[in-house]
């Protein structure tokens, strides 16, 4: 990152600053006309989309996209021509951030998005194929981020994070960001709104013609030790309320953010400031936020405006949502990788509920769980735990070796029977109110995708027969060290 970059990312935050540029307000209602063809398949998506809604197959998110990429291979290209449109990405929080940024660009105006979380080029002309609005906010996910970038030029991207996730499907997150970088640096119209406490986003963006930096924060270093320019380790350190980075090589440097949040805290310099207050928990939360309000005031929307439109959101596609299970309310909480499972884990970090961790491991999560061991389970030494899922085994393995007690259950039900016994309070009637088994009246249950999916939608079932009432505890392991990577035996109670 050179001062050339930096000082083109202060101008166009400048010119966005005290007179925003109102590009979303003055834009044409409607999208560009399409070429009758065009039209015909868009009108097969949305059939193709509404049928299989019919047929409770899905909620079509995916199916019409791809009937109409089939009819027209450049669709995408098309249905973003005329359109003033925000893309999202990063490897966690691109859901929420989404569901703010709309909600923020929505205050005024009507805003389309694909809210479900269709992310992939389906879904993204399924989206466009619904709605003719000429505005829209569009969840990215990151490795189809670039081919999205070329096809519908987009006004804005946000870029919250890159860390590793599903090994077996974005083994290396180098080449997404070198991805990201060569579509950036060749959008020369759009404006990057960059997280420039991750050192690989500040890579990405670092070309972009255009880029107002956010001080977002990055407690998951764990994907960024080495410099993404050239490979040499990078030296963080601490500047006042914030941290920094940069390579003793290159001089890639963190460069000086245009906004920073600070605590509860949103800072644009030369514009103002404004406390992020939130429904949704957690600093990555309040990060999602400040992102969100960023984008909302680069296309014209006051950030006071902004924020208030975020602050009633308390759930987000089933995240944070509270599910009745066994008559107790459990919060549901998605983590998919070792970046998201730290936020999680310092979230949960807030109170001290009872905690269930489901992981499959199933294909959708990826296969390969050995990031389980860079996520730093040792901080819930001490919390009542129970651990679910089809990769129950490993993850009891890996809470194992850190020495933190837990409990293998078959389900998420198993736990909240478990919790309710011990606590000796009797499961209520089928129908009736949630007992207040906690001081905070829930439980917390951290799930990997597959998991997170089946509970939102069947909260009593999950993961599979595994061995319950399980325990395991530090004096287990010390006993009988060589036994462990066999499996849990019955042990003393949590
Ligand atoms: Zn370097």
């Amino acid at each position: 990152m050179g001062p050339a970059a930096v000082s083109r990312a202060s101008a166009a935050t400048t010119a966005t600053a005290g007179v925003p540029r109102a590009l979303w307000a003055h834009h044409p209602e409607s999208a560009a006309r399409l070429a009758p063809w065009v039209r015909f398949a868009r009108v097969t998506a949305v059939a193709a989309s509404n049928l299989s809604r019919l047929l409770r197959r899905g909620d079509g998110g995916v199916i019409g996209g791809t009937v109409a990429l089939r009819m027209a291979p450049d669709i995408l290209t098309r249905l973003g021509r005329g359109r003033v449109l925000a893309c999202v990405s990063g490897t966690n929080g691109k859901t929420t951030a989404t569901r703010l940024s709309a909600m923020a660009l929505g205050t005024r105006l009507p805003v389309i998005s694909n809210s479900s979380g269709a992310n992939l080029t389906a879904g993204l002309v399924t989206t466009l194929c619904r709605h003719r609005t000429g505005r829209a906010v569009l969840e990215v996910d990151e490795m189809y981020l670039a081919g999205v970038v070329r096809s519908v030029q987009p006004r804005v991207v946000v870029l919250l994070n890159l860390s590793r996730d599903q090994l077996d499907r974005t083994a290396e997150p180098h080449r997404i960001a070198a991805s990201w970088r060569a579509a950036l640096c060749d959008a020369r119209s759009c404006i990057v709104v960059a997280n420039c406490d991750d050192p690989r986003v500040t890579w990405a963006a670092a070309g972009a013609a255009n880029v107002v930096w956010v001080s977002a924060g990055q407690s998951w270093t764990g994907d960024s030790y080495v410099c993404p320019a050239c490979g040499d380790v990078l030296h963080r350190g601490i500047a006042g309320t914030h941290v920094t980075w940069h390579c003793p090589r290159c001089g890639l440097a963190r460069p000086d953010p245009d906004a920073a949040l600070t605590g509860r805290r949103l800072t644009l310099r030369g514009v103002g400031s404004w406390r992020v207050t939130l429904s949704l928990p957690g600093r990555a939360n309040r990060a999602n936020a400040a992102m969100a309000a960023v984008a909302a005031h680069v296309l014209g929307v006051p950030v006071h405006e902004a924020l208030s439109s975020m602050r009633d959101i308390d759930a987000v596609e089933g995240r944070y949502g509270v599910h009745t299970i066994d008559g107790v309310a459990c919060r549901l909480i998605l983590a998919k990788n070792p970046a998201g499972w730290a936020e999680t884990i310092d979230l949960v970090g807030e109170n001290d509920r009872p905690l269930v961790l489901a992981v499959n491991a199933r294909p959708v999560d990826g296969l390969d769980t050995s990031w389980l061991y860079d996520v730093p389970f040792e901080r819930l030494a001490g919390r009542r735990l129970w651990v679910t899922g089809a990769a129950a085994v490993d993850l009891s393995l890996r809470l194992s070796y850190g020495r933190v007690p837990h409990r293998l259950v078959r389900d998420v039900s198993a736990a909240v029977r478990d919790w309710s016994t011990h606590r000796a309070i009797p499961a209520p009637p089928e129908g009736a109110a949630p007992v207040d088994v906690t001081p905070a009246g829930c439980i917390d249950v951290i799930a990997d995708y597959s998991n997170f999916r089946q509970l939102r939608s069947h909260p009593q079932i999950t993961g599979r027969p595994s061995t319950d009432r399980t325990a395991i505890s530090p004096r287990t392991i010390a006993v009988r060290s060589t036994s462990v990577a066999r499996g849990p035996r019955p042990g003393r109670a949590l």
